[in-house]
């Protein structure tokens, strides 16, 4: 859609995407982004680690912040990420919450085009639904021993989201200063769908299904090759099912570009430096 003509065009500062991910996979996933996509999108991006990498810092140039989380793969320790993220974006004064895992593509170009179509003062999320359907959760109220029913759509946080300003401080009560991770334990619920119960359980706001977004929880073999460009975030099966990656062409074999991130990275940005040089037409 047209952007208004009176709509001002929002600058990269304006955006701030958290990158969530952790100490083993500093190496193996996020040297690839820092490579790709982030060295497109320095200023935007702000990467989200639970261990101390002096290598990293010196490549995220002041952008890495080591939320003291514990490196596991539990409720407790994803929601304490998510509530740095969100503590560092309202500190940031920026426009735009976005956040992506570390085996996440993002389209800088078409990320600021998407948010431009919105004002930041609207209560906007925006992201993509792992399920077809709203997710049930149950909610314990604190002190008494009433347990209710709420149900809400939420966005996967593997296929990356973003909250307007507007809408993230309505969350605050919710979500600030560690009040994300009571509100996590509430539903007993993951960090994604927290955010969705704050958003729509709590605040009636609704989430806004992007299909610009996309996870490897989708087939990412079917979307179609001449819509890659477009797309907002990509991410990739990775080991455990290899081929569920985007069906791009370019220099670069299924060996040398597994995530095939290097491949678009280069129809994005053919100007890159290791990018193979484009034949002349
Ligand atoms: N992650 C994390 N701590 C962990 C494990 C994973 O912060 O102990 C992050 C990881 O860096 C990634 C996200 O959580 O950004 C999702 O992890 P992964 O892709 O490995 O699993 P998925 O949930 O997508 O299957
Ligand atoms: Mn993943």
């Amino acid at each position: 859609p047209a952007r208004p003509a009176t709509a001002p065009r929002l600058r990269p500062d304006d955006v701030f995407i958290a990158v969530k991910t952790t100490r083993k996979n500093h190496g193996p996933r996020l040297g690839l982004l820092l490579r790709t996509w982030i060295s497109r999108a320095r200023q935007l991006t702000f990467i989200f680690t639970d261990g101390d990498d002096p290598e990293l810092q010196l490549q995220g140039g002041g952008h890495v912040i080591n939320t003291n989380c514990s490196a596991v793969h539990t409720r407790q320790a994803l929601c304490c990420k998510m509530s740095v993220e969100y503590d560092k974006f309202i500190e940031s004064g920026r426009k735009w919450f976005c956040h992506v895992d570390d085996d996440n593509y993002v389209n800088p170009k078409g990320l600021l085009q998407l948010l431009s179509t919105f004002s930041p003062s609207q209560d906007i999320y925006l992201g993509r639904p792992s399920l077809d359907h709203p997710i049930e959760a149950t909610e314990r109220i604190q002190g008494g021993g009433t347990v209710t029913t709420v149900k809400f759509w939420f966005a996967t946080g593997g296929a990356g989201f973003c909250l307007s300003r507007g809408l993230a401080l309505k969350m605050s009560p919710w979500a600030s200063l560690g009040g994300f991770m009571s509100t996590a334990e509430r539903v007993r619920l993951p960090d994604d769908c927290t955010v969705g119960y704050i958003v729509e359980g709590l605040l009636g706001a609704r989430l806004l299904h992007s299909s610009l977004f996309h996870s490897h929880l989708e087939n990412l073999q079917k979307l179609p090759p001449d819509t890659l460009l477009q797309q907002v975030t990509l991410s990739y099966g990775g080991p455990e099912n290899p081929h569920n990656v985007v069906n791009v062409a370019g220099g670069f074999s299924l060996q040398q570009d597994p995530t095939r991130f290097k491949s678009i990275h280069c129809l994005l940005y053919p100007d890159t430096d290791w990018c193979p040089v484009q034949k002349q037409s």
